[in-house]
């Protein structure tokens, strides 16, 4: 029975692997990742799970890499796709509330993880609470407002301002990819996305 859970909790790191391997290759064709991490043990935190990790806050001399910690990972996923997610895309009033499939639950983390090796490597600027104001399309607003509240009541470990930027693009691609927006190259592109792209509301 023990050697089945391994295994399980195997695959499904070696899933998210690939999903993030794929994303990122897509996003860095020029400079793909050349590292992911499997560690056979529980994270420090929970946050701490699944992480992009820069060369310079590596150890042992790693080069820049990705790394998920598998033990207990099986778990949190099926957690995830218990839990019902909202939908804030106008036209789809009716399903507001999802649960996650196990893709989407996969293809939010990768996109979240590659977001933070795009704030680490590409002079982009983040998505923050204000872009509630400044930006223009209604569903960015609503996207942005709902994250802001979220983190008022849940503020996230680590760097604030990096959380919200990479949360507001997982949440991004989670919805385009439910609503069948699934073309790697678009996913890339939205992982890359920047207030400035989208339209600013008259102040
Ligand atoms: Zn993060």
């Amino acid at each position: 029975m023990e050697k089945k859970l391994k295994l399980v909790e195997e695959t499904t790191a070696m899933l998210i692997a690939d999903r993030i391997a794929g994303l990122d290759k897509e996003v860095f064709s020029e400079n793909p990742i050349k590292k992911i991490i499997i560690l056979r043990m529980q994270p420090p935190s929970e946050a701490k799970r699944i992480a992009y990790i820069p060369e310079e806050e590596a150890v042992s001399n790693e080069p820049e890499h990705y790394v998920i910690h598998n033990y207990g990972l099986k778990k949190i996923i099926d957690q995830e796709c218990r839990k019902r997610v909202i939908l804030l895309s106008e036209s789809e009033r009716s399903k507001d509330f999802i649960k996650m499939t196990l893709e989407e639950v996969f293809i939010g983390i990768a996109a979240h993880e590659v977001r933070h090796r795009v704030q680490h490597l590409l002079p982009i600027e983040w998505f923050s609470p204000e872009h509630a104001r400044t930006i223009d399309d209604p569903y960015f607003r609503r996207l942005i407002e709902f994250r802001r509240i979220i983190f008022t009541s849940h503020p996230p470990e680590g760097n604030y301002q990096r959380e919200f930027d990479a949360k507001v693009i997982e949440n991004l691609v989670v919805e385009k990819w439910h609503y069948g927006e699934k073309s790697h190259s678009r996913i890339a592109e939205l992982i890359k996305l920047e207030p400035k792209h989208l339209a600013k509301a008259e102040e």
